[in-house]
């Protein structure tokens, strides 16, 4: 950008922009999706969105609403019908008691994640954060000036963590552990008796526990724990979206369930960078939560369908880590091609068209996968997995 004028032009450098943000490194996955917007034809398996269209009564009560011209602000945190809402399906799905004043509506799960991380985290805090990751975590604690810590959800151990090894990471500054299950990106889900014991790191150690729970309804086989349904002194903040169950990730709704101090906190940042979501968007959000289940099953069972094709050519190849129980994602580990996998990945797109996401881009642990996602159609999850094994094995001889 420029300035144009002769009093605007700079004669000495600006002064410094905040070194968090400057310093953080873009998120590895984006590297390579602007290879594949380049590469013609190019087989598009790296991006987390599912390749669902938005249940259409959804799309018909937000344009019904949006033709009635009542869109005005709202409560920061949300339309109170729509919290009501969400207060019922967290009881439903999640086992949890929680009232209005617990909920705000953010941009996103993103959004309510990143709020709970400022009102949470001082400069210096430590935070545990599982590796791999979505990277997005990186960056909110980059601008917060949080430390990360991250705790190895290991290949070896189909990608959940040893809570005694995650203990041993605390320190007197540790001020938050951050769980992500169902996993973006590994599709592990962490089973109810690992969930209890997080917990009771987290009470012995008295740290805020934030479970991400954007794929809660994403559930592949087993069960979903909720933490909250069973730790209720309020150290637990959970984050949830509509992203991923209704395929709405461009309607950006999510939201944040905290105990009433830390939820009054949250309102004020939200406040402060969004007044509110978007009503329209509001208003899709109830009519899916009032609406059919079918199509979220439909969703559902044909993510598994895709998994079950997936599991099946990986594990022929060799190269299956762990069967994914929820998300959308799988990982294949690419450790035969003898290149790191932010390597693979671009090489992959330039031979051979499919693009992936590289292990790199969600932290050490996975530096010998890659990620697939299953929101993509079958016919490209054969070829493009094909491709893969295919390029794996030219590389290996
Ligand atoms: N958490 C995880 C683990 C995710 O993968 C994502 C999206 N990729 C989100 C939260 C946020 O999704 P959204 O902002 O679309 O709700």
């Amino acid at each position: 950008m420029t300035c144009s004028g002769d009093k605007h032009t700079a004669t000495i450098p600006l002064p410094a922009i905040a070194s968090g943000p400057a310093e953080a490194a873009h998120s590895g996955i984006r590297e390579v999706v602007n290879l594949a917007l380049v590469t013609p034809g190019c087989i598009r398996l790296e991006v987390g969105e599912p390749n669902f269209a938005t249940p259409a009564h959804i799309v018909e009560a937000a344009v019904d609403f949006a033709r009635k011209g009542q869109v005005k602000y709202t409560a920061t945190a949300g339309l109170l019908s729509l919290r009501e809402r969400i207060a019922a399906k967290l009881d439903r799905v999640n086992g949890i008691k929680a009232g209005v004043t617990n909920i705000n509506c953010s941009v996103g799960g993103v959004g309510g994640i990143a709020a709970a991380v400022a009102a949470l985290v001082e400069p210096g805090d430590e935070v545990l954060v599982p590796d791999p990751a979505w990277p997005n975590y990186r960056l909110m604690l980059s601008w917060a000036n949080g430390v990360l810590v991250p705790y190895p959800c290991a290949p070896a151990n189909k990608f959940l963590p040893d809570p005694r090894e995650v203990e041993g990471l605390i320190t007197p500054k540790t001020k938050l552990l951050i769980v992500n299950s169902p996993c973006n990106p590994t599709g592990a889900v962490f089973p109810r008796k690992l969930m209890e014991e997080l917990v009771d790191v987290a009470v012995r150690h008295n740290i805020y526990l934030l479970s991400d729970e954007c794929y809660d309804e994403v559930i592949l086989d087993g069960e979903h724990v909720s933490p909250a349904s069973f730790c209720t002194d309020g150290r637990v903040i959970s984050a949830y979206t509509f992203s991923k169950t209704y395929a709405m990730t461009g309607w950006r709704v999510g939201y944040v369930v905290a105990n009433e101090k830390l939820s009054d906190s949250i309102t004020k940042i939200l406040e402060s960078n969004s007044s509110c979501i978007p009503t329209v968007c509001q208003k899709a959000a109830e009519a899916a939560l009032d609406g059919p289940r079918e199509p979220v099953q439909e969703m559902v069972r044909a993510y598994r369908e895709r998994r079950d094709l997936c599991v099946g050519l990986l594990e022929e190849a060799g190269m299956l880590i762990s069967r994914p129980q929820g998300a959308f994602y799988i990982m294949a580990d690419v450790g035969r091609s003898r290149t790191d996998s932010r390597q693979f990945a671009f090489d992959l797109v330039k031979t051979k068209q499919v693009a992936v996401a590289p292990g790199t881009a969600f932290g050490g642990s996975a530096r010998e996968a890659v990620r697939i996602i299953l929101a993509s159609s079958p016919q490209d999850l054969s070829v493009g997995i094909g491709r893969m094994i295919e390029r794996v094995e030219e590389l290996s001889d």
